[in-house]
């Protein structure tokens, strides 16, 4: 049975439809690749515009030089912007989250990539699916629910963010300055509307450097072998310590079954020695251990660290660790009517039932779970159209995206 309400807003959309794809257009147009993070300001001026025609508040915060300058080199000559917006205040409040850089363009496409040409119902351009399309759903969502302000009984605003692709400095900067205040963040990054994130691994990239003594391999007792130690200390990793991690299986769903182990892979970076007749002073090896939800990033850490301190006292290493990056696994815990109800939506207008499910590689919903905002990733395009060339976005799962958004808003 279909609400008084839900038939005015649905009306809405239709009349509106030309305006989103004029505005999914318009923001693909926009070159924001990233490397190196160009057009951003015009970029988030034209979101601006489109939200201020419909009364909604905005503010445009530049993120401070130093801030940026502790993940890029020349913030000065591309600043970066995060877009802020706010419909209406309320309890409890959701929040809408999408990143505006894309990857370079590349080369052999069918059309030009920033034109954004249409072709039977699908709009091609880089960053239509990563994504730009949840960027024109969250701002038409807004533009439309704007009118329908008093029958929202809760608090709804939204971030428009850039360098999601690179170091996610965009998103990392916003929740440091507390520039979000929400219970839920719904991220709109590509899902086919057919699934729903509720959370990712968590990743712990180290770089273990053994230490040796060089030395000329005619005469080996004058020097140390940091490979061959190197080796015996990775491969006391490999047999004892390997085992007991890949044997935790997650209790939560996975989207991809085979990823419910933790795991760990060693030696996707190597690097030492310089000749065959030389002792070799360092060997450097990497480790790159992916951590479930159910886990704890920093006992992941102690169980790593203690371990490899324990064996080369065993075995006489000496050793420096370099930790190139942590970042915690997230997952949506109770996500309770807030899930089934947007869940049960997306079912009525698309007929598709959303899959809730982990998702195996890092995502920004980690950042917002740490602040303690329940965050979501759900949105219109295909993640595998993401970074390749010819990428399009179906435009029917754009409009469909803003009736769910919508509906389900009303309904909360
Ligand atoms: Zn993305």
């Amino acid at each position: 049975m279909i609400s008084e309400t839900e038939k005015k807003v649905f009306e809405k959309i239709e009349q509106e439809k030309d305006k989103i794809v004029q505005i999914l257009k318009e923001l693909v147009k926009i070159p924001t690749q990233n490397p190196p993070g160009e057009n951003y300001e015009e970029f988030v001026m034209k979101a601006k515009d489109y939200l201020e025609e419909r009364g909604i508040r905005t503010n445009i915060v530049k993120v401070p030089n130093s801030f940026a300058k502790e993940f890029i080199e020349n913030p000065e000559e591309y600043p970066r912007y995060i877009l802020l917006a706010e419909l209406k205040k309320g309890s409890p409040t959701i929040h809408f989250n999408g990143h505006y850089d894309v990857v370079p363009a590349g080369e052999g496409w069918q059309f030009n990539p920033f034109s954004g040409k249409i072709v039977d119902g699908k709009l091609y351009g880089r960053g239509a699916s990563d994504m730009k399309g949840g960027i024109a759903s969250i701002i038409s969502t807004l533009r439309i629910l704007s009118e329908f302000e008093d029958s929202l009984n809760i608090g709804i605003n939204a971030s428009l963010v850039p360098d999601e692709e690179t170091t996610s400095l965009g998103t990392k900067y916003l929740l440091k300055e507390n520039l979000v205040t929400a219970d839920y963040a719904i991220i709109t990054e590509p899902t086919l509307l057919k699934s729903i994130d509720i959370g990712c691994k968590g990743g712990l990239w180290l770089q273990v450097k053994v230490k040796g003594k060089a030395a000329h391999a005619s005469r080996p007792w004058l020097g140390e072998n940091a490979f061959e130690k190197g080796i015996l200390l990775a491969n006391s990793i490999l047999k004892e310590l390997k085992p007991v991690i890949t044997s935790r299986v997650s209790e939560y769903d996975f989207h991809d079954p085979k990823s419910r182990r933790a795991t760990m892979e060693l030696g996707g970076y190597v690097k030492g020695g310089s000749k065959t007749n030389v002792i070799p002073e360092e060997f450097c090896f990497s480790i790159d251990r992916r951590v479930l939800p159910d886990e704890n990033i920093n006992e992941a850490y102690d169980e790593l660290v203690n371990f490899i301190e324990q064996k080369s006292k065993e075995l006489g290493i000496s050793y420096e660790i370099v930790v190139e990056d942590i970042e915690p696994p997230y997952v949506l815990k109770n996500g309770g009517r807030f899930l089934d109800l947007l869940s049960a939506t997306a079912e009525r207008i698309t007929g598709v039932k959303p899959q809730a499910g982990v998702k195996t590689g890092f995502t920004e919903m980690a950042l917002f779970g740490a602040r303690g905002i329940k965050a979501i990733t759900f949105g219109p395009g295909n993640e595998n159209l993401a970074h390749v060339v010819n990428e399009h976005i179906e435009i029917k799962e754009v409009i469909d995206s803003v009736r769910i958004f919508v509906t389900f808003l009303l309904s909360l």
